[in-house]
């Protein structure tokens, strides 16, 4: 067996789920709603089902999809595609394996930021990149210059940039994108633009996606993820958006990874995408109501929570709770003793990780919310020095 995934752990994602469902704990730990989806998109893609074809849709997707991709970046972002650029992918852990499998060679440097969502840095291995890691600290997780520097050369190939960030739920601002465009752009990278989140954002106009800025054009992969926009993460239908000269060898990627994905999932997310602007604004606001009310609550248990820019996602610093344990150890814990699952920090670090944060989703019913931060009020007073 490659050794790479054989000696890998299963991901802290999958071991705190099972852990709350043996356990019968409040899940606050792995990122999914546990509320509504639409109905009118689950409608048009059963009415496909029924009365569409059932066969190996178009290798690059179904044309309406890929026009469906190109007219929302246009709306939502002001970005200008080409529906020939577009590539569906069966969801964005996809789009991400086919772009690093088409784009890395090996012994290219491809710049990792870490707190990092966890399939990136196996699948750049496995391409035969050289992850170089750039280290983000709480409580304000901010990109400069200086860590910027530390891990690009002129041999960068790629850097991957997650934005709105999973799990710090970060949204970075025009300064720090600033600042990566102009990392790539010294180096001659590519960036592959992780913006599965881009409609979760919040106190603030729109979502400013890094392809937008000027030379980004020709160097930017961009992923999204309908599983994520419309709150159905077992869809698993994504796209990328590619510059037109890279939509050729991706493509050639995907179609040995998985080559299509259901023609019905994707005659229900090109649907979706075409629903009008308010319909993203009050889903945010559906979102936004959460996060206020678990970070009030949180705050009243005596906990100190960090911003939400965006995602569903809350980190709470520990230390600054006055909880001395490692983050770890901290959820190892509290979901044995006290009922609740939440996500460690630490397991999103390659090397020298931050160890006293914790993760917390809030994309939840009240009335799960209501029990898990109960729970966790049970744990602080438990734990706390
Ligand atoms: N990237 C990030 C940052 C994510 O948070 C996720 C899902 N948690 C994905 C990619 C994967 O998306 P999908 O389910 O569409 O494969």
């Amino acid at each position: 067996m490659n050794p790479l995934f054989a000696d890998m752990p299963t991901t802290i994602f999958e071991a705190m789920s099972g852990a709350a469902r043996d356990l019968g704990a409040v899940n606050l730990g792995q990122g999914f709603p546990d509320f509504g989806w639409p109905e009118d998109v689950i409608a048009r893609a059963a009415d496909a089902l029924v009365t569409g074809s059932n066969q190996y849709p178009p290798m690059r997707g179904l044309p309406e999809l890929r026009e469906a991709v190109a007219a929302h970046y246009r709306l939502h972002q002001d970005l200008v595609i080409d529906p020939a650029q577009v590539i569906v992918t069966s969801g964005a852990t996809e789009a991400l394996a086919s772009s690093l499998l088409a784009l890395i060679e090996p012994g290219d440097e491809v710049v990792l930021i870490q707190p990092l969502y966890d399939a990136y840095l196996p699948l750049v291995l496995r391409a035969g990149g050289v992850p170089r890691l750039v280290r983000l600290t709480p409580p304000d997780w901010r990109i400069t210059e200086a860590v910027l520097a530390e891990a690009f050369t002129e041999r960068t190939k790629l850097v991957v940039f997650n934005n709105p960030h999973n799990p710090t739920a970060r949204v970075f601002g025009a300064d720090e994108l600033a600042l990566v465009a102009a990392a790539a752009l010294r180096s001659e990278a590519l960036v592959l633009a992780d913006e599965v989140w881009e409609h979760l954002f919040f106190d603030r106009p729109s979502f400013p996606s890094i392809a937008g800025l000027p030379g980004m054009a020709e160097r930017v992969i961009k992923l999204g993820s309908a599983g994520k926009i419309f709150s159905m993460t077992g869809w698993k239908v994504g796209w990328i958006v590619a510059p037109r000269a890279l939509a050729e060898p991706i493509a050639k990627a995907h179609q040995f990874v998985t080559f299509t994905t259901a023609p019905n999932l994707q005659a229900g997310a090109a649907y979706g995408l075409g629903k009008p602007l308010g319909y993203f604004e009050d889903m945010r606001a559906g979102f936004a109501g959460p996060r206020d009310a678990m970070r009030q609550k949180l705050d009243a248990a005596g906990y100190v929570t960090l911003d939400s820019e965006g995602t569903y996602f809350l980190c709470v610093d520990l230390a600054a709770s006055g909880i001395a344990m490692g983050d770890a150890e901290f959820c190892r814990r509290a979901v044995a003793e006290a009922g609740v699952a939440a996500i460690p920090l630490s397991a999103f670090y390659a090397e020298n990780p931050v160890t006293n944060v914790i993760r917390l989703c809030y994309a939840k019913k009240a009335e799960t919310i209501e029990a898990g931060i109960a729970a966790l009020a049970r744990a602080r007073e438990m734990f706390a020095g």
